[in-house]
């Protein structure tokens, strides 16, 4: 019961304290907080409020603005369970020194239990009249001490994370019990110099400042804090483990000359884009050093990424070494060796394709051929890394993702090479535009170069929404474009969890065939079909003898036919929008204005905004950002995403500034510290080991 132990008795709280010490804490919700892994006082303290409640100043009854909403503190006088059993109603009478109000809860008849006469609450809600008395309907309500201070101005109540069995109103009375407590023990990792620089509080204060803040300016300066620690933090890591990685590997450094840069130009049948230029000079900067680089290539679909790559790989190639190319599944694959292949005709370069549908023998030759340096490029899936493909002198390593990439998963390939020291360099080329705060934290450890422009040439992409009403308008477009001779994608959703995703479109490409489409030359394309029938269809489709290319989401990224000009997208709103842009983006690749019809049920609000941002916008970067607005980080990179993404602070739709300048401070920080080992160091490291260090797979310093 509360008050009842002796002061002295009581051990002082601590921050490693259990939550069952702490004082007036009984054990209901104890267990209720243990239930979130809320175990230490500690925890408590990093439990942060998601937003605040106004709380208006207390005042008497007599003062309660009718139809205002109002805070009173009053003592329960009388109570009563009215109405009937389908619908109860408890009545309070609350009394101050002003007056009386009668206080009703509807179906809340378990307060009959909980409220009762002597209590002292406080009340909020809006008072009216009733049959000519005050009357409160519904207010939210708290049993408080007599010696609870008052309200005396608007008080911001935080609002916390809570569980069907402890609410965020007890959840905040117990944290702000052991806040005085135990702020003091909060020791800072940051040197008040450090954060006077950067207008930062220190630590403890963040945490008062958040718990129990003054107004909405103190809210915000204690979340900047916190928020810029976690983002630091990362970013340590992603520097400590560069640093780590430089100290213990090299890459072999490429040279460029004059004459090897002519000799890589003269394999390109056009001549680059200046956006293209700056990509291969910051590459090229890059891979003359012996540091293990890693670089990603973002560019918008079509932005001419692969052109790019190909000149890395040459320059390795230059040097006398080798170059790996690998793509996220074995069309992509495909499709890279053959565009790789053409460009190459003619050279001495040789190239060639490993996936899992290479026969063995024809395997057991490339490996051999690999590992005595017979083979320059070798191009295959993801499972390239997870293999034993032993080179002769990997020097470059590029990686084709779509977006299903993180911090952690890179880290592979660093053990890949020759021997333990020498590991290749890496770029990783997205076609999906990356929001850029997500580029820094998710993706963190690499380098950025941006494909800001498209080749000339390209006729800009017309996007339109129709209902699922108005299909038949949208296959009358398609019939038209098929009149003229161009040629049409049909792209149907993978139904989650469907094992059969062959089902889907079959189904789809029958139910066009019978009708919309009937007597037009279609093509199925599909993950599980075998790999010589999807290269046969991809190949006829190319060669104009299939008008109209009925595909899941497989299409999503290579797949070059220009005399293409018009997509259909079925149940678009199942897709992200990232993906939408990279789907529609396989048309506009020719001489045709192409159109996009995304035929899409917008059910919600949110899906209405994100098939408007697709109508509206053609640039990857912007819809990028619009959809991790729209959608939050984790969903923007679809299932299962890297714990990195579980800030508590921080907001990756809105914290660039304070990401930039964390990022700034951790380079220069491990530039001054490479080891992170200095004793002044230690808090900072070690709580940036827990932070960080398993996900980024850190190896222990010191
Ligand atoms: P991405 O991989 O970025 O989607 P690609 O590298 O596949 O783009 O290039 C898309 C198309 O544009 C290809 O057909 C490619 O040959 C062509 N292309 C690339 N760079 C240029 C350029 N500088 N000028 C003209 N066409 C280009
Ligand atoms: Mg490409």
């Amino acid at each position: 019961m509360p008050g009842m132990e002796p002061a002295e008795s009581t051990p002082r709280l601590r921050l490693t304290s259990r939550v069952e010490e702490i004082p007036h804490t009984g054990p209901a919700i104890a267990r209720g907080l243990r239930e979130m892994r809320l175990t230490r006082v500690g925890h408590l303290i990093a439990h942060l409020p998601t937003r605040y409640e106004r709380i208006q100043p207390e005042t008497t009854i007599a003062d309660s603005l009718r139809d205002h909403l109002v805070t009173i503190r009053a003592t329960v006088v009388a109570t009563r369970l009215g109405g009937h059993r389908r619908k109860p109603r408890f009545e309070a009478v609350l009394e101050d020194e002003t007056g009386r109000l009668d206080v009703v809860w509807f179906n809340a008849p378990y307060l009959q239990r909980r409220i009762l006469p002597g209590h002292l609450l406080r009340v909020r809600g809006k008072v009216r009249l009733y049959n000519r008395a005050l009357q409160l309907a519904n207010p939210e309500h708290e049993i408080i001490d007599p010696d609870e201070p008052r309200i005396e101005v608007v008080t911001l109540r935080p609002v916390y994370p809570a569980s069907e069995h402890i609410s965020t109103r007890v959840i905040g009375r117990v944290i702000r019990r052991v806040l005085p407590l135990v702020l003091g023990d909060i020791e800072d990792h940051l040197p008040p110099a450090f954060l006077r620089e950067r207008d930062l509080p220190a630590l403890r204060d963040a945490y008062r400042m958040v718990h129990a803040p003054q107004d909405e300016a103190e809210a915000a300066a204690g979340r900047r804090r916190l928020a810029y620690d976690e983002l630091l933090m990362l970013q340590l890591g992603v520097f400590l483990r560069r640093a780590q990685s430089s100290a213990t590997h090299e890459a072999p450094p490429l040279a460029r000359t004059p004459e090897i840069d002519a000799r890589i130009r003269a394999r390109f049948p056009f001549a680059l884009t200046e956006a293209q230029e700056r990509a291969i000079e910051e590459i090229a900067g890059d891979l003359a050093q012996t540091r293990p680089s890693s670089r990603l290539i973002q560019g918008d679909v079509g932005s001419g990424k692969t052109v790019v790559a190909l000149y890395a790989m040459l320059l390795a190639v230059a040097s006398g070494h080798q170059a790996a190319l690998m793509a996220p599944t074995e069309i992509l694959a495909e499709q890279h060796f053959a565009t790789l292949s053409a460009m190459l005709a003619g050279s001495r370069t040789s190239i060639e394709l490993l996936t899992g549908s290479t026969s063995p023998s024809q395997r057991e030759v490339i490996l051999d051929r690999l590992s005595r340096g017979e083979i320059d490029i070798l191009v295959g899936t993801h499972a390239l890394l997870s293999e034993h493909v032993a080179f002769r002198s990997l020097a470059l390593a590029v990686i084709d993702e779509q977006h299903r990439f993180g911090v952690h998963q890179r880290a592979s390939l660093r053990t890949k090479g020759d021997d333990a020291r020498t590991v290749p360099h890496v770029l990783v080329m997205t076609a999906t535009p990356i929001p850029r705060t997500l580029a820094l934290t998710v993706l963190g450890d690499l380098d950025i170069s941006t494909i800001d422009a498209l080749p000339p040439g390209r006729t800009p992409i017309q996007t339109r929404v129709l209902r699922p009403a108005q299909r038949d308008e949208a296959y009358a477009i398609v019939r038209e474009r098929l009149e003229r001779g161009e040629q049409a994608f049909v792209v149907a959703p993978l139904i989650e969890q469907s094992a059969h995703e062959a089902v889907d479109v079959r189904t789809l490409a029958d139910e066009l065939a019978r009708g919309p489409l009937a007597g037009r030359r279609m093509g199925l394309l599909h993950g599980q079909l075998a790999r010589d029938e999807r290269e046969q269809t991809m190949e006829r489709f190319r060669q104009g003898e299939i008008e109209v290319l009925v595909a899941t989401s497989i299409i999503e990224v290579g797949v070059d036919v220009p005399n293409a000009s018009v997509m259909v997208i079925e149940s678009a709103e199942r897709f992200g929008l990232a993906q939408l842009h990279q789907l529609r983006g396989r048309v506009g690749r020719g001489p045709h204005a192409s159109i996009c019809i995304l035929i899409a049920e917008a059910t919600t609000e949110q899906a209405a905004q994100r098939l408007e941002v697709m109508a509206k916008s053609c640039d990857g970067f912007e819809i990028a950002q619009r959809d991790l607005e729209i959608r939050g980080p984790g969903e923007f990179f679809g299932t299962a995403q890297s714990g990195v993404l579980r800030f508590r602070a921080a907001d990756l739709a809105r914290d660039l500034d304070l990401l930039t300048l964390a990022r700034r401070d951790a380079r220069q920080w491990i530039e001054r510290s490479p080891r992170l080992d200095r004793p002044d160091e230690a808090l900072l490291c070690s709580r940036m080991f827990k932070a960080v260090g398993e996900e980024l797979g850190l190896s222990e310093v010191g």
